[in-house]
């Protein structure tokens, strides 16, 4: 039996009872009044799955209203079975793996895809740290920007990503960044970390005085070959860069600057909500569709036109 063999990756009934448990927990509610009371099943043959009725305002809905799914043609098993691959593969799935393995053309796995990454953008953006905790930071490049040459020595012309990984919850956060300078780095830095915590970094200008703000900023000079003095490292975000390169490296080869932050989304969520937390693949699957609400994303926005 494998992990797939569940009835809600098979037949849409269970797949929509599946969803509508995790979205609705406390019942049905009316996307259109937010309506909970007098809903009911619309039963009858060429009713559709997963459709009620709400007798406060008379009009009828599904569970994907208002989520990824809305607008959708895929089934919902299909949609729970990509999920379920997308959030436990470690190092992520393609387009085209998804569209051999669902049977879906290529163009809907990619739709799917891009939508499954909104779904696992962390919608909690309080700053991370706290009192004594240490939080690491750390940049990094990847790619190219299209139209930029490619200098001696120089950054200009590949995407720039700046990661953050809390060292006690054990989450990662990442955002793309137009330039790795103090002026873009260090406003970033303070708004997601709070003053109490530790930080610590490698010993980069863009970090240069932050000591001042934060309980304390351990910095190692990588330059001299010091990488590690104690706890103060940032080998914990490096080992995060490395999974999320080998991942764009082997899967993702040919990411713009416009989908980069989704991909971000991706690995920060898989990371974040990683076995070694004690997060298993079901439950990783289960947090993913608690994202699904709220997260539409349209076919233009998702870049499909371009
Ligand atoms: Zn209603």
């Amino acid at each position: 039996m494998s992990n797939l063999s569940a009835s809600h990756f098979h037949n849409e009934e269970a797949a929509y009872a599946y969803v509508e448990a995790r979205l609705w927990p406390n019942g049905p509610v009316c996307p259109h009044c937010g309506g909970v009371e007098r809903i009911s099943k619309m039963q009858g043959e060429s009713t559709r799955v997963g459709a009620y009725k709400c007798y406060q305002c008379r009009k009828p809905f599904t569970v994907k209203i208002g989520t990824i799914f809305e607008d959708s043609k895929v089934s919902m098993r299909l949609w729970l079975q990509a999920m379920y691959l997308i959030a436990g593969s470690k190092k992520g799935m393609s387009s085209n793996q998804l569209h051999r393995i669902l049977g879906v053309t290529l163009k809907t796995a990619w739709f799917m895809s891009h939508r499954i990454r909104e779904a696992m953008r962390e919608g909690d953006l309080a700053p991370m740290g706290g009192d004594g905790i240490a939080v690491e930071a750390d940049e990094t490049f990847i790619g190219r920007v299209p139209g930029v040459a490619m200098k001696q020595g120089g950054y200009q012309h590949r995407m720039k990503v700046l990661s953050l990984i809390d060292r006690n919850t054990g989450k990662a956060r990442s955002m793309v960044v137009d330039k790795v300078n103090l002026a873009t780095i260090q406003p970033i830095v303070k708004a997601n970390i709070l003053a109490e915590s530790r930080l610590m970094t490698d010993e980069a200008n863009c970090y240069h005085g932050l000591g001042r703000h934060f309980a304390e900023h351990g910095f190692t000079s990588h330059s001299r070959g010091v990488y590690v003095m104690g706890d103060v490292h940032s080998n914990t975000v490096e080992g995060f860069f490395s999974i999320f390169k080998r991942g764009m490296r082997g899967i993702y080869q040919h990411c713009s600057p416009k989908h980069l932050h989704r991909y971000l989304a991706e690995f920060d969520f898989r990371y974040s909500n990683r076995s070694a937390l004690g997060i298993e693949d079901s439950e990783r699957a289960d947090i993913l569709l608690r994202g699904v609400v709220g997260r539409r994303l349209t076919y233009e926005r998702a870049g499909a036109t371009a």
